[in-house]
């Protein structure tokens, strides 16, 4: 996520526009608070923040992994690995969705690839839950360095390493209806400014609209009576985006995109009942940033409720100090508990 955000100060009424990419961008502290969450959490099955902590790690280990970078096909490969086992027991597969793109620098061609793990491929019904996986490539915030090297801890390797440990247990989470992970490359292959981004979700969301037009073309022309009594579309009830949600000071505010959007409020609604339900207090029940980020193309293109779960509230973001130090299990805990407790809980999603 990145580049250009509106943040709305309620108590001021107004509005300004804050460019990421400016070093001058101060974002404010944020107040840590324990309550008694632990005890309200003790009564679900923790989620393995220490797991995925680790997965972070080792994915910042292999060093910098933006878009058609060394250090990208790293990265792929191993997610196939993790995943392919885990997916396959429920009939499902690893797929790569690759497209041809531009390095802005100098226009020549270069490979993106999304990378899609589809649980139970044959239901119609499904979830979308996703996150970027590629890496800025250079920390352009940082005062010091701005062409130093970026590993992208909280920003990149945060959502890939809490969907790496819910993918462990989804098959054991018997749900009803079909679920995609999917890893967005081209999130943010930017150099300067003006250069574009989120461009693997936009791909992606003009796929899944492109296969909805051609089906719903085909039935109604062949079969309208079969058509009205049998879904026969994939249809995406929901999208839920991770970005930034490891921050060892976390504190994550209802996006005002989502908020905004009337099919995606519920949606909204939803996720942050479930965190007060499972007392993740760190989840607040109000908006405060407009953010740009790949849930936008999802609900835009595509049509998807489509939600975005960040902590804008990251100093060190798009900058060199953007390292697993700076990051926690017990944050990844937490947000991991709230998206496995929704998805085994909620009403967006029809069966099969
Ligand atoms: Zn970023």
């Amino acid at each position: 996520m990145h580049f250009r955000i509106l943040r709305q100060m309620s108590l001021l009424f107004f509005v300004f526009f804050v460019c990421v990419g400016c070093s001058d961008t101060h974002l404010p502290a944020v107040e840590q608070k324990e309550g008694d969450g632990v005890t309200k959490t003790a009564r679900y099955a923790p989620f393995d923040g220490e797991r995925a902590m680790r997965y972070l790690t080792n994915i910042c280990q292999i060093g910098p992994r933006s878009s058609c970078s060394e250090g990208m096909r790293r990265q792929q490969e191993s997610l196939i690995q993790h995943f392919t086992p885990l997916v396959e027991r429920t009939g499902g597969r690893v797929a790569i969705q690759s497209f041809g793109g531009k390095d802005p620098r100098d226009q020549s061609d270069c490979q993106f690839a999304n990378l899609v793990v589809e649980w139970y491929p044959e239901r119609l019904n499904r979830i979308l839950l996703c996150a970027h996986y590629d890496t800025l490539p250079y920390p352009m915030r940082d005062a010091v360095d701005p062409k130093g090297v970026f590993v992208g801890a909280n920003d990149g390797a945060s959502g890939v390493a809490l969907l790496m440990v819910l993918g462990e247990e989804l098959p054991s989470l018997n749900l009803p209806f079909g679920v995609d992970f999917v890893l967005f490359d081209a999130e943010e292959y930017r150099f300067g400014k003006d250069d574009p981004f989120c461009l693997g979700s936009t791909y992606f969301a003009q796929t899944v609209r492109d296969s909805q037009n051609r089906q719903r073309g085909a039935t109604s022309q062949t079969a309208p009576d079969l058509a009205a009594a049998t879904p026969t579309v994939v249809r995406y009830h929901a999208a839920v985006l991770l970005d930034m949600i490891a921050d060892a000071d976390l504190k994550i505010f209802q996006e005002h995109n989502s908020l905004s959007w009337r099919d995606t409020r519920p949606l909204v609604q939803e996720i942050w009942n479930v965190a007060g339900r499972v007392g993740v207090r760190e989840f607040v029940s109000r908006p405060k940033y407009w953010i740009e980020d790949d849930h936008l193309p999802l609900h835009e293109i595509a049509g998807i409720p489509a939600c975005d779960l960040i902590d804008f509230d990251y100093p060190v973001w798009h900058t060199r100090a953007d390292t697993p130090d700076q990051c926690s299990a017990k944050s990844l805990a937490k947000v991991g508990l709230v998206v496995r407790e929704w998805l085994k809980t909620t009403r967006c999603c029809p069966s099969r």
